[in-house]
């Protein structure tokens, strides 16, 4: 995982000063906030999951509480292939939102035969401006994203965060 600072500020600025926290385009991770914080702790276990219905056997991504085939709320977790091919991309080369330095790539990555999830749209990280080809393998990468405070029953706390990406297999 990448060495990212911990923020010590509980505040507004808290992202580093990169930018405001209005602007913060990452989850609540936290169990207090959200449902689905199996996913994240997963995701620092290195392992890349998703929910499976019990009931129907459909597997969703993003994972959710409930399943959107059958509405059935019995759902498990399953893991997901760590290995992928790009299908095509887009990458932004000038312009990006704040806090993300180009180039910003997104993938649409196809798992092949066998695999529970089929394709899934994800953002190719540890990649340099015009290197990615269609065809390419990629691997799945968690990586530490700024820490957020949430109020937890009046008590101020420290919300670690990790998110993941894929990256060129070399
Ligand atoms: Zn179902």
């Amino acid at each position: 995982m990448a060495d990212v600072e911990k923020v010590e500020i509980v505040g507004t600025p808290a992202l580093d000063g990169t930018y405001i926290s209005e602007m913060d385009m990452w989850p609540f991770e936290c169990q207090e906030f959200n449902r689905i914080y199996p996913f994240y702790e997963h995701l620092r276990d290195g392992k890349f999951t998703t929910t499976k219905c019990k009931k129907c056997g459909h597997i969703a991504f993003p994972p959710g509480v409930i399943c959107p085939r059958c509405w059935s709320e019995e759902l498990e977790w399953v893991e997901l292939p760590q290995r992928a091919r790009v299908v095509t991309f887009t990458e932004t080369q000038a312009g990006a939102p704040i806090g993300f330095p180009p180039p910003i790539i997104m993938a649409w990555l196809s798992f092949g035969e066998g695999s529970p999830l089929k394709q899934l749209l994800s953002r190719i990280v540890n990649c340099k401006e015009g290197e990615l080809k269609e065809g390419d393998e990629v691997k799945f990468v968690v990586f530490d994203v700024p820490s957020h405070p949430i109020e937890v029953k009046k008590e101020t706390k420290i919300c670690d965060r990790v998110y993941y990406a894929f990256e060129p297999v070399k």
